[in-house]
């Protein structure tokens, strides 16, 4: 356990990104920290285009470090995360991004970095679930902790990080997207922890690992990070109401009697679309697929929170 390593032998890495912006200075910041509470100065490793975090967190375990942070938006956090799952090394978080959406989830500070530094060398360890995705035939998958989603509004949503400064303006955004939505929905099969699969017509489907995205807007109602559990959303829009079904659905948080969205819960799920769809994992597009599944991993990552 870090907590008990003798003072001023315990080390962090910061796996950083250095194409977000930022208006103070990290180097001084966590340093600063560091050397307050008696850490000794910690490993910096940049991401790249070409690694974005993965092979800077192998690089770091490497070292024996205590404590990995990922500074960075959730795409780094959920590259680090992807090496430390598994293993007793805690991940910090310094969000640098615009969504940040693990940190909101885990009510981590986003907009006060030297608050954030310090839960990532002096708070506590909470395990969280994390999960893993393959697309399609892709080897060993990788590791997402907020939700991923397969479909076009999934793409949307994942797409974006900035100006939903609330509920009505992110459904104004999906509405206004879906409007000049081209083709037709997809028919797709899921599979939920290998039961009868459920067949489809669909515009989207999205696993969450936790709920809350920007605006304090649920997606996945009750959603829990550490129940081993991962929530999925269907939007299938159907019936006389169409889409404007599947807006009050969502505004309404999963209480609507509307059969367009559809809210299940597993520990496995596979999703096989008629044709390649958009696929993301926290934000990230990963491209086009037919297949997407998901596993969750309970309680594999240790998460930095804070202490109380
Ligand atoms: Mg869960």
């Amino acid at each position: 356990m870090t907590e008990f390593a003798p003072s001023g032998s315990r080390r962090a890495a910061v796996v950083w990104n250095p194409s977000k912006k930022f208006s103070f200075d990290l180097v001084a910041l966590v340093e600063g920290a560091c050397a307050e509470t008696g850490w000794q100065p910690p490993l910096w490793l940049e991401t790249t285009l070409e690694d974005p975090g993965a092979g800077q967190t192998q690089q770091a375990m490497e070292a024996g470090v205590d404590l990995v942070i990922a500074a960075g938006g959730d795409g780094t956090v959920r590259r680090v995360a992807g090496r430390l799952a598994g293993t007793d090394t805690p991940l910090g978080v310094i969000p640098l991004g615009t969504g940040n959406l693990l940190a909101r989830n885990l009510d981590l500070p986003v907009d006060d970095p030297e608050t954030a530094v310090r839960i990532a060398l002096a708070g506590r360890d909470r395990p969280i679930d994390a999960v893993l995705a393959k697309v399609d035939d892709s080897g060993s998958g990788a590791v997402f902790l907020v939700m991923a989603g397969l479909g076009f509004d999934a793409a949307v949503i994942g797409g974006t990080d900035d100006g939903l400064k609330d509920r009505i303006g992110w459904l104004a955004y999906v509405e206004a997207g879906l409007r000049n939505l081209p083709g037709k929905p997809v028919r797709a099969t899921l599979s939920i922890d290998g039961g009868k699969p459920i067949t489809l017509r669909m515009r989207s489907v999205m696993g969450g690992n936790c709920g809350k995205i920007q605006g304090g807007f649920e997606m996945f109602p009750g959603a829990q990070i550490d129940d081993g559990l991962l929530d999925i959303m269907t939007i299938s829009p159907r019936g006389r109401l169409g889409w404007l079904g599947v807006l009050a659905g969502l505004a309404k948080r999963g209480r609507s009697v509307d059969p367009s969205v559809d809210y299940y819960q597993g520990k496995e799920v596979e999703i096989t679309a008629g044709r390649p769809q958009e696929m993301q994992l926290d934000g990230d597009h990963i491209g086009l697929g037919s297949r997407l599944s998901m596993r969750v991993d309970p309680g594999a990552l240790r998460v930095r929170v804070a202490a109380d």
